[in-house]
């Protein structure tokens, strides 16, 4: 299989430390020591990561022996390019800021939705194999977040893919608006290798309600909540690597001292991974199934489903932060309007087979995610 002898976790770069609003490269490259040293080799970073490119060149690219790492990077064609040139310049922007050479892993970045038809309009799945042709790039894949169908659509159009990288955490297994286990059954169909990102959904699940902590602390009182989310991830079949975003010197030691001699979960341990899922059911949430039916029909364009997923993280994590964070992409970050907008007309409501009182829930989101 692609990537047999890398080791399973991955170094995700989006979150690195920061000093004074500016990446902290000093505790970088300590982090970059300590998970070099405990022999992992795989990074992540993207154009779109700002200043992690940079960072990743003076604390790894430039320290390193080229061959002793993998780095991966990612094209973002649907921010802000008009043409193809625009996409392409961000490859050579990439190997220019990293000053790595080559690519080892090139990913096609974020693909489903409106997203996906930048790539298709700019042919970037044929110029990605020039790229690879020309020895700038080892393999070539392509990092999703949309639904089961979309993702199959794509790897049947697309068999050259070599690996997906999709958001899978213990937590969104099942949940309809993620659909973690979907999407991950769909690229093991296709026999394609999967690099998971987000096992700690963004860090959430480092601190977790607290009735799902008790079951974890319970079962390994040693063991960091995180790790076990991390460790669901890193069992799973077929799995290339699992990335983890750490921001801090703490969160590297405490990844790579459960990651060194990982060699997955025994059954005790993953009856507990259902049993944390089982507590997290229990949360009474809006049972939004992001099904959309809602979305057909509303005159004012509301992100119905997306401000309650948003809220659903709110009552599951008492995170706002989060929650917040998960609107502005879902709703705004989709072309989509604010809660705030709803014209009360109760069209959605007709349309909802789970017979949600839409109009009331989102007065309610508006008024808890404070708008
Ligand atoms: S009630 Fe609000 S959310 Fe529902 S269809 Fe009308 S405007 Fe859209
Ligand atoms: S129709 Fe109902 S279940 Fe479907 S997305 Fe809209 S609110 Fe959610």
């Amino acid at each position: 299989m692609l990537g047999e002898n890398i080791k399973k976790l991955g170094f995700g770069l989006m979150r690195l430390p920061k000093k004074d609003e500016v990446i902290d490269i000093e505790q970088v490259k300590e982090m970059v020591d300590l998970f070099m040293d405990a022999g992992f080799t795989y990074f992540d970073t993207a154009w779109a990561y700002a200043g992690s490119e940079d960072a990743i060149r003076q604390a790894l690219v430039e320290r390193y022996p080229r061959e002793s790492f993998q780095l991966a990077t990612k094209n973002a064609a649907w921010i802000n390019c008009k043409t193809k040139e625009e996409a392409i310049a961000q490859f050579d922007t990439s190997l220019k800021q990293t000053g790595a050479g080559y690519f080892d892993f090139y990913l096609l970045h974020n693909l489903g939705e409106a997203r996906t038809k930048y790539f298709d309009d700019f042919d970037m799945w044929n110029w990605v194999q020039e790229k690879k042709k020309e020895g700038l790039i080892k393999h070539v894949g392509f990092s999703f977040h949309s639904t089961p169908e979309e993702l199959d659509e794509i790897l049947t159009k697309h068999p050259e893919m070599e690996f997906v990288q999709l958001q899978i955490n213990y937590a969104d297994w099942e949940n309809p608006a993620i659909q973690s286990r979907g999407v991950y059954e769909v690229a093991r169909k296709h026999n394609k290798p999967v690099i998971i990102m987000e096992p700690v959904k963004g860090g959430i699940l480092a601190n977790p309600p607290e009735v799902v902590e008790k079951v974890f602390k319970e079962a390994e009182p040693s063991s960091s909540v995180a790790s076990w989310a991390v460790r669901f991830a890193a069992n799973l079949e077929g799995v290339l690597v699992v990335l983890s975003g750490m921001s801090s010197i703490e969160q590297m030691k405490d990844n790579l001292s459960y990651m060194k001699d990982f060699c997955g979960l025994d059954e005790k341990q993953v009856t507990t991974i259902n049993k944390a899922r089982a507590e997290l059911n229990k949360i009474p949430l809006i049972p939004c199934t992001t099904c959309n039916y809602c979305a057909k029909v509303c005159p004012e364009d509301i992100g119905i489903s997306g401000t309650f997923t948003a809220m659903n993280i709110l009552n599951l994590y008492n995170n706002k932060a989060a929650a917040v964070h998960q609107e502005n992409w879902l709703v705004g970050g989709h072309g989509r309007k604010k809660a705030t907008e709803c014209v009360k007309c109760g069209a959605c409501e007709e349309a909802c087979p789970q017979h949600i009182s839409i109009r009331e829930e989102l007065e309610r989101c508006v008024k808890e995610l404070g708008e």
